[in-house]
């Protein structure tokens, strides 16, 4: 069979575009196939009042630094001082949240508590994880070898112990909600160190999530991957038990060397040939697709106002913060946008069953022109996101480290030859930050026979790699 491309890369979220980027400048052919007519899946962008408005997420700021610089992800952002606030049932502000870490454990300080010893930790073990090859590598690490390894730089216990059992070391549980989410803490304390990556500290792309993605779309552009968009694929193509190539929706088939799978992974069961996994696999995913207690309850709702309305303010506020709000009938974030022309938009994002009767502080209900509600149901068509989870499965033991998306599948192989996986549902998790979709390429690229090329990368990644545990090769 001859081949088209020489990776198929199914998915245009920032993972598959990630990956595509690097598979492409390592001289491979690449095409990348999305459902969708735009880039960024979940971190794309859509439409209301006439306006561009983020799909889902809203906000970034787990993209890894270096990453960040070697393939210039981020567009221009917001990185207010206060980065967020919180606002009390009054919408008066009770905590506020800085990106210069000095001022925020003086804030910290003064309300009587002191986090300098657990920032100085958490930059060990970023340097630490990263340098010991547990986070660029194409062989996610197991819980247990990343405590024996954090254990050289005296960080260990922050995969070790909970993050429950560490936040409870440094504060009251009224605080805990400020660093982790709460169905996340009883997981191991990587999830905590994980959000809090780069100090917790989110900017927001100037024009909504459209900027993410015209910069995903520019750097496949700059390196030479070709796009099939708004073409969904429904089957994988075999040879002789190998995946060589995919189907899509209007019969077309592409033979492709690899394909790698960079959608949710709940969604692989949507693709004909899926069936070739073992059954043990089939039904972890499945119970998964199906699961009711995993099914996020996270809503995204745009409203559209004629007139600015007034959050409350820090004396100097630029820019927009991100207005955390916790009542007991609701509690989430609303970030208010530049206008365009006429029409001023505020995103909610977070828990309530009836949010839309409660309108964004400072805002006048007769200005409200329209809004938008985005639920789980949303994602399913937009994203084939079954489980409307932010980070396609959750953050819990279950699918952390070389669990994630399925035990066995820790070096971004399925069990089906050629097949390979890379997005939020694939280690290290999910939320916008482009690992997974680097990680994945570098396994391809390893199985290549190709020596990857990224500077400051390379040492730690072919280490790990030379570690692979399978024989297979594309
Ligand atoms: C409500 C909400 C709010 C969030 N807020 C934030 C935030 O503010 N900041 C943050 O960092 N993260 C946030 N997240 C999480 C973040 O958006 C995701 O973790 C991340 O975007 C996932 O990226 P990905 O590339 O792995 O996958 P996805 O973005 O899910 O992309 C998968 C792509 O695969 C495509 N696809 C699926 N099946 C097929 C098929 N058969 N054929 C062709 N194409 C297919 C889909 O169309 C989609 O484009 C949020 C998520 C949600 C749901």
């Amino acid at each position: 069979m001859g081949f088209n491309y020489d990776v198929i890369v199914i998915g245009g979220g920032h993972n598959g575009v990630v990956a595509s980027t690097v598979l492409s400048l390592h001289g491979l052919r690449v095409l990348l196939v999305d459902q969708n007519y735009s880039l960024g899946g979940l971190a794309g962008a859509r439409t209301i009042a006439g306006v561009f408005s983020s799909r889902f997420a809203y906000v970034i700021g787990l993209v890894p630094r270096e990453l960040n610089e070697w393939l210039r992800i981020l567009p221009e952002m917001y990185y207010p001082e206060p980065n967020w606030v919180e606002l009390n049932e009054n919408d008066e502000i009770v905590f506020r949240w800085w990106s210069d870490e000095t001022r925020l454990v003086s804030e910290f300080k003064e309300h009587g508590i002191d986090i300098a010893d657990l920032f100085r930790d958490l930059r060990r073990f970023w340097k630490c994880y990263k340098e010991y090859g547990l986070y660029y590598t194409p062989i996610a690490p197991s819980r247990e070898e990343a405590v024996q390894i954090l254990d050289k730089c005296r960080v260990s216990y922050l995969v070790a112990k909970t993050a429950r059992e560490i936040l409870s070391d440094y504060m009251p549980r009224s605080y805990w909600d400020y660093f982790i989410y709460p169905s996340m803490l009883d997981a191991s304390g990587f999830v905590l160190a994980y959000y809090m990556q780069n100090n917790n500290v989110w900017g927001q792309p100037k024009y909504s999530m459209l900027s993410f993605s015209r910069i995903l779309r520019q750097r496949l552009g700059e390196n030479g991957t070709s796009m099939l968009l708004g073409t969904r694929v429904e089957e994988f193509l075999f040879e002789e038990g190998v995946v060589r190539g995919i189907k899509t929706a209007d019969g077309t088939t592409i033979h492709g060397r690899a394909v790698l799978f960079a959608a949710p992974i709940t969604s692989l069961l949507d693709i004909g040939g899926y069936e070739r996994l073992e059954e043990w696999e089939i039904r972890s995913i499945g119970d998964a697709k199906n699961s009711t207690t995993l099914r996020s309850r996270v809503k995204r709702i745009d409203y559209a106002f004629s007139e600015k309305p007034s959050p409350p303010r820090e004396p100097g506020w630029r820019g927009t913060p991100v207005y955390v709000k916790w009542s007991s009938s609701y509690g989430g974030e609303y970030t208010y946008i530049e206008p365009v022309r006429d029409t001023y938009l505020v995103q909610f994002s977070g828990f309530a069953e009836d949010v839309f009767e409660v309108l964004p502080p400072g805002s006048n209900e007769k200005a409200l022109k329209t809004y938008d509600v985005r639920d789980a149901r949303n994602q399913v068509v937009c994203c084939r996101n079954y489980t409307g989870h932010p980070d396609h499965l959750p953050m819990i033991d279950k699918y952390l480290f070389d669990k994630r998306p399925v035990p066995g599948w820790n070096d971004y192989r399925t069990s089906i030859p050629c097949l390979y996986h890379g997005s939020a549902s694939s280690y290290p998790g999910g939320e916008i930050n482009g690992v997974a979709g680097l990680n994945a390429a570098i396994r391809i690229l390893l199985d290549f026979g190709i020596e990857p090329r990224l500077p400051g990368l390379v040492r730690v990644l072919c280490e790990k790699g030379s570690r692979s545990k399978w024989s297979v090769h594309c």
